[in-house]
């Protein structure tokens, strides 16, 4: 059998970069399961390498190798490397600079005398890298989607010029890499029936932390936040952006029948650059928060951080996840830790992670009116909810830590490596 100690092996995500502040423009679950499942396999045995690009010039060279590292700990580091000028590139803008980031990642691996026996790319962008290089060296291959453009290309008006490349490379991807793995039942089957009906598919959820959230009680939460006892706040947290449906849960608000309370309170949690889409967005839900007359109960808080985050999640009565459509969405899940009821929208991965009645509540996306009939629900009836959270918290622990999705992506590149005839398989790195 394979033994995993101490082999290296790189996880890609060209644009999210694990190691930046998460909570606002194009920062976020990606970014966050690139650093938890890196750190969560290091300390499983790994040798982790993270790349991504270089996207502000104060990200210098940390070291004498020419290299900007960010070393999170013995056996785990993230490395940028250049593709592009160091700024904020969107990610509809960057393919044209992969060609530059294989050629630095060649050179690294020259640099430092290995190449890597498998990698693990995140997002479609990452996944052509991935078949480029496995062109040029053997590797293994593993991919993580984490959005369709097969979906999302179905809900947005303004399709952009490399949609047609997009489609192309994640079909290409699922039927040619060595295993994709996706995050709920329901990505599995999308990229069943949209993308291809070939290639090997692994269901491994994401995860979350269950030591960060789900330590504090509600009323110190509260306390440390400046909320009121006995208000019902209803919590957003996430980015802006209009897949989100933000707008939704505000309609809902309104229609709720705890408007003009006054201790109702919609907090609304998540950063945005002013000008940059997420800004724009941001300023569309103020305005609609003004039309509708709901500034005296709306807070915005700009992003969360780390630190502040759990305490958001455990003052909250109800955290409401209004996307139109989710791959998995961790929002969910960290709510759920933090013993707090989930009411989100009935697609994707939230159908999978919220189970209705039990740690929540589903409602059709884009629906304030069964939004605001759910939220209310709970609202309503203090008893119900902490049976809610509870349920959320347990489920969260069998199904959702990082530890678990390490173990089993662990199990799955262990088996990979050790399927691979002994001439064909790539050099192992240690
Ligand atoms: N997040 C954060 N601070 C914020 C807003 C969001 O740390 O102000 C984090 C949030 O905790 C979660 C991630 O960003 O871990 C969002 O992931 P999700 O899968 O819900 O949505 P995505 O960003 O992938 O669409």
């Amino acid at each position: 059998m394979f033994q995993n100690k101490k082999h290296r092996i790189a996880l890609i995500s060209v644009d999210g970069d694990p190691a930046v502040e998460i909570g606002q423009e194009e920062a976020g679950g990606q970014n966050v399961y690139v650093r938890q499942v890196g750190y969560a396999l290091a300390q499983q045995g790994w040798q982790v390498d993270m790349f991504t690009r270089r996207s502000s010039p104060e990200q210098a060279a940390m070291s004498t190798t020419g290299y900007a590292y960010a070393q999170h700990s013995p056996n785990c580091r993230t490395i940028r490397l250049k593709a592009g000028p160091a700024e904020f590139i969107g990610r509809d803008n960057l393919f044209d600079y992969l060609p530059e980031f294989i050629e630095e990642f060649q050179q690294f691996q020259q640099q430092q005398g290995f190449h890597y026996s498998l990698i693990h790319t995140n997002y479609w962008l990452s996944s052509w890298v991935g078949m480029e290089l496995k062109k040029q060296q053997p590797l293994i291959q593993v991919h993580t989607y984490h959005s369709l453009g097969a979906i999302k290309y179905r809900s947005i008006g303004d399709v952009p010029v490399i949609a047609a490349q997009r489609l192309a490379v994640e079909k290409a991807c699922l039927e040619t890499i060595d295993c994709v793995v996706a995050t709920s039942p329901q990505e599995q089957k999308h990229m069943r029936i949209l993308v291809s009906s070939n290639g090997k598919i692994e269901m491994i959820p994401c995860g979350t932390d269950t030591d960060k959230f789900g330590q504090i009680q509600r009323s110190a939460a509260r306390e440390k936040l400046g909320i009121a006892p006995d208000a019902k706040m209803v919590l957003y947290v996430g980015r802006f952006d209009r897949r989100k449906g933000i707008e939704t849960l505000v309609r809902a608000i309104a229609k709720s029948s705890f408007r003009g309370e006054a201790n109702l309170q919609l907090v609304i949690g998540g950063g945005s650059r002013p000008g940059q889409s997420d800004g724009i967005e941001r300023d569309r839900i103020a305005s609609i928060v003004t039309e509708l007359g709901l500034e005296n109960c709306t807070t915005f808080t700009g992003r969360l951080d780390e630190i502040v985050l759990p305490f958001y999640y455990a003052a909250a009565d109800v955290c409401v996840v209004p996307s139109h459509y989710e791959p998995f969405g961790l929002v969910a899940i960290e709510a759920m830790a933090s013993q707090t009821p989930v009411v989100a929208s009935d697609v994707g991965g939230l159908q999978f992670t919220v189970v209705p009645e039990v740690t929540g509540l589903l409602a059709p996306p884009k629906d304030e009116v069964a939004f605001a009939a759910a939220i209310d629900r709970i609202l309503i009836n203090p008893a119900w909810r902490d049976q809610l959270g509870e349920a959320a918290r347990q489920r969260t622990e069998i199904a959702f830590s990082w530890y678990s999705v390490a173990f089993r992506l662990t199990q799955l590149y262990t088996r990979l490596l050790s399927e691979t005839a002994p001439n064909t398989r790539p050099r192992i790195a240690v």
